[in-house]
């Protein structure tokens, strides 16, 4: 059994809101949302952050950030959203398994 979170959700261990399936990645729901909607997209296969996921498979990244533009217009999010990759420990990365934040339904704070 893998010990990493997302790695388990995608193996059925760990339970999850599935909103978004490709052959490649998956979409659920955050399980403490920072916005109205708020999902996490990740690729099916382990990388730890978004940089190992770009320099291993740069086609996959590109099919996350699809799929996490694919979930916001299926959440009707057309006022707007943000994607956000938190990478590494600067950026307060919690669960080191490539994931890509897709948030909307209000509006969202400025970055700074
Ligand atoms: P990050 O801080 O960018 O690493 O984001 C990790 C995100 O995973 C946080 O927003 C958490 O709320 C979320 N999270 C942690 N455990 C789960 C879980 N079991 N199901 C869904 N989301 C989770
Ligand atoms: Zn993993």
């Amino acid at each position: 059994m893998s010990d990493c979170l997302f790695c388990r959700i995608v193996a059925g261990e760990v339970p999850a809101t599935v909103v978004h399936e490709t052959p490649t990645t998956l979409a659920f729901r955050d399980i403490g949302p920072q916005a109205p909607t708020h999902v996490l997209v990740i690729p099916r296969e382990h990388h730890d952050d978004v940089g190992a996921l770009s320099d291993a498979d740069p086609g996959l990244l590109a099919s996350v950030m699809s799929a996490a533009v694919a979930v916001a217009r299926q959440e009707q999010l057309s006022g707007g959203y943000r994607l956000l990759a938190n990478t590494g420990d600067d950026a307060g990365q919690t669960v080191h398994h490539a994931h890509v934040h897709v948030m909307g339904g209000h509006r969202l704070a400025g970055l700074g």
